[in-house]
């Protein structure tokens, strides 16, 4: 059976830095849907150039053009067995444009993991995160710090501060978060698929609940 996992969170909950030990352990890749924005940026093509008008205020990239994206992103044959969807949903539509998606499919969202995590700790968070342009591996400057400063352990790449962590635009993303992720909670609460963890907890102990979480409903 295909595995459909969704990881729901505000910007900072801890999504991408769990992403890789669930995508292993279920072996099913790991789709970010800003990591996608972002490589399109990287390239310059005309979907990163619009995108990157939304993303540097903090705002959400249209419905229509994210949807698409990620629907040819699924299409993809290593997704036949399921995927971990990371910051995808973001808003209702998108949370039915899947639905009707994976039906097509043959298959459903089987599982969304509420990572929760209060606007103060986020903001020390985002501020503090460093990423690596070259593999997207996610450090923290005091919680999960490189073995050499600004390096990153994987492949040596200097690491970077995305623009988008700065200040002004995390408390833009957080209110946008609220305003139009967060009914998504309600949303597959109601389809009996989710389940709430606090992110709050270490990295390591987040981790392990993920997992029997998921160990449970397989
Ligand atoms: P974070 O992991 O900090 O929440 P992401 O890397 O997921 O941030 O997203 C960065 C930005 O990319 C978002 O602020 C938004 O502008 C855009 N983005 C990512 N995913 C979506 C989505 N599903 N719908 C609309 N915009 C998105
Ligand atoms: P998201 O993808 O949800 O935006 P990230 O996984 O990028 O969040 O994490 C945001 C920042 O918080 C990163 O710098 C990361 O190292 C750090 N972080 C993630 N989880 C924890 C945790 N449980 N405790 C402390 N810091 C964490």
């Amino acid at each position: 059976m295909a595995h459909f996992i969704v990881l729901l969170g505000p910007p900072g909950a801890g999504k991408g830095t769990q992403a890789k030990a669930i995508s292993e352990a279920l072996q099913i890749p790991h789709v970010s849907s800003g990591d996608i924005f972002r490589e399109h940026l990287s390239k310059q093509t005309e979907l990163g150039k619009l995108a990157d008008g939304y993303i540097k205020c903090g705002q959400l990239v249209p419905d229509d053009v994210t949807i698409r994206m990620i629907g040819d992103r699924l299409k993809q044959p290593d997704c036949v067995n399921g995927a971990l969807l990371d910051g995808f949903p973001r808003t209702l539509p998108q949370a039915e444009a899947l639905d009707d998606f994976l039906a097509k499919m043959g298959a459903s969202v089987n599982t969304v993991i509420s990572l929760e995590v209060p606007a103060e700790v986020l903001v020390e968070r985002l501020s503090g995160r460093w990423s690596c342009p070259t593999c997207g591996r996610v450090y923290h400057e005091k919680y999960n710090p490189p073995q050499q400063a600004r390096i990153c352990d994987n492949d040596g790449t200097p690491l970077i501060q995305r623009p988008d962590d700065q200040a002004e635009t995390v408390r833009q993303r957080i209110e946008v978060y609220r305003s139009q992720t967060e009914p998504l909670i309600e949303y597959y609460r109601q389809k009996g698929v989710l389940v709430r963890v606090d992110g709050t907890q270490s990295i390591e102990a987040v981790k392990q609940e993920i997992l029997t979480v998921l160990a449970g409903v397989q």
